[in-house]
């Protein structure tokens, strides 16, 4: 039976507007098929892949772009995924030294299919941009490390990215139906086990609005990452990527997204972005330099 109540239409605040530079769009587009690389912005039908490849920017998606997890806001594939490529950490620096990227953010899928979760392999990549581009700052937006936590953070070791970020997404009373597979206390583990044991490394995660949460759960969320060492926060609107992925249960307002990022601020996150089209990767390079892009 459907809901009659859904879907809702969007408001004015969510139309997208196309940038001047639309013909860098192209450029970004034949760098990313040239080298093979897989990018998270595609993957997930992110709403800013015009505005964002339009500036010469995109987030990576590596490790395949089969997910063996089923979340059901996320637009990326789910299947069996091959085993790692061993060329993509080499393609993949030199995409990012052709894009000239000061600030680059890699993702990946969900591998539970692999002993490490994909650690080794975030390592290697971590590795090999570096090697290429000395200049460029490498944020990492992985997954939860399922039954791998500790594998996982010593393979970075040696490799640390220079940001560490992994999504909340959402509150815990939503977890078991929207992140079915993902436990809410193993993410926030996972950010506290890293920030104990890195302390230097800036971590970040990020909540999605309009599931159905109440603002209390996502102000009580926040104090959940806060607490557990999170100091850079981002928090944007969740969009219904197609018909088959869960509905939008509610568009929150610029004032809500406003005061949310007041309250973080009294948290005590020391950079917070909160806005309807803000994701993780949007302008991250601005995000790590302070710069407001709410
Ligand atoms: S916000 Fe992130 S995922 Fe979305 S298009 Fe920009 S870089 Fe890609």
């Amino acid at each position: 039976m459907t809901d009659k109540n859904y879907p809702l239409n969007k408001p004015d605040w969510l139309k997208i507007k196309v940038p001047k530079e639309y013909n860098n769009i192209k450029n970004t587009e034949s760098i990313i098929n040239y080298y093979r690389v897989n990018t998270i912005c595609k993957a997930a039908n992110c709403p800013n892949i015009i505005n964002c490849f339009s500036h010469g920017v995109a987030t990576f998606l590596i490790l395949g772009n089969l997910c063996t997890r089923h979340c059901k806001f996320c637009n990326v594939k789910h299947g069996f995924p091959n085993k790692p490529d061993d060329d993509e950490p080499n393609r993949l620096a030199k995409a990012v030294h052709q894009m000239k990227l000061k600030h680059v953010v890699l993702t990946s899928v969900n591998r539970d299919d692999l002993y490490d979760g994909g650690a080794s392999h975030f390592a290697k990549c971590i590795d090999t941009i570096k090697k290429y581009n000395s200049k460029t700052n490498i944020e990492i937006l992985v997954p939860d490390f399922r039954n791998c936590v500790k594998i996982a953070l010593d393979l970075f070791k040696e490799s640390l990215p220079d940001i560490f970020s992994h999504n909340i997404e959402s509150v815990p009373r939503l977890y078991s139906f929207i992140k079915p597979g993902f436990n809410y206390i193993n993410s926030l583990k996972l950010l506290r086990l890293f920030k104990i044991r890195y302390p230097n490394i800036p971590t970040k995660s990020s909540i999605i609005v309009g599931l159905g949460e109440t603002l209390e759960e996502i102000i009580n969320t926040m104090y959940d990452l806060y607490n557990n060492g999170v100091s850079l926060l981002t928090i944007g609107q969740y969009l219904q990527p197609t018909n088959k992925h869960i509905s939008v249960k509610r568009f929150f307002s610029k004032k809500e997204f406003s005061f949310l990022k007041k309250e973080a601020l009294i948290i005590g996150f020391s950079y917070v972005a909160s806005g309807p089209l803000i994701r993780s990767s949007y302008k991250a390079d601005l995000q790590l330099c302070n710069i407001s892009i709410d």
